[in-house]
């Protein structure tokens, strides 16, 4: 299973307005850390700089196949379901954050009421019942696909085979699932 989420730069393109999926977003709805609208989750270090070229990038957990996160954890708390999802059990996890340092993409973080390790599921509650992620149910735009590789007559499948779509950061050798069309090559 693929999400594709194009990146669109601030500048270039609208498509994808980066508010609504997060409005759905059930991990946003756990940790009011986070917040809603207006507000982000990392702080912008460069606020006071002047900034010649902007970008707006949705990012998400990239379900790995060779997950940084999973290797890591000394609890055997982050784990791979057999579906190829990669999530936390909370019951398991001790909190020490190993898995966020390790995350390459800044895709987990703590959760501030549980004191556990959270990111994105990919809506596993809903995808194990044949629906799709809130966020992609909501974007306005169809800004992005969710679907089954392994189906080569799948939206996403035809996608990717049609449109010339990267992940980021393939150096890191953790096969992202998550594959992005329009990456702009500056953005990590
Ligand atoms: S994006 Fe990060 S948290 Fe998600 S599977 Fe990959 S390494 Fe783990
Ligand atoms: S914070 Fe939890 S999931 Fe992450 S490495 Fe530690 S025990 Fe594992």
């Amino acid at each position: 299973m693929v999400i594709d989420a194009p990146a669109h730069s601030s500048v270039n393109h609208h498509s994808c307005p980066g508010t609504l999926c997060r409005c759905q977003c059930p991990v946003y709805f756990i940790d009011p850390s986070f917040g809603l609208l207006g507000h982000y989750r990392f702080a912008n270090s460069n606020a006071a700089d002047e900034v010649d070229q902007a970008f707006f990038l949705p990012k998400l957990c990239n379900r790995c196949e060779r997950p940084a996160c999973v290797q890591v954890c000394p609890a055997g708390a982050t784990f791979r379901t057999p579906d190829g999802v990669v999530l936390v059990d909370r019951d398991y996890c001790i909190g020490c954050q190993y898995c966020i340092q390790a995350c390459p993409y800044g895709a987990r973080y703590l959760n501030s009421q549980l004191h556990v390790a959270d990111e994105c599921t990919w809506c596993y509650h809903r995808i194990t019942r044949n629906m799709n992620p809130a966020c992609v149910e909501v974007c306005p735009t169809g800004a992005r696909i969710f679907g089954d590789l392994n189906d080569a007559e799948s939206p996403i499948s035809r996608f990717i085979r049609n449109h010339r779509v990267s992940v980021p950061k393939p150096e890191m050798g953790t096969r992202p699932r998550v594959f992005y069309f329009g990456l702009e090559r500056n953005v990590k």
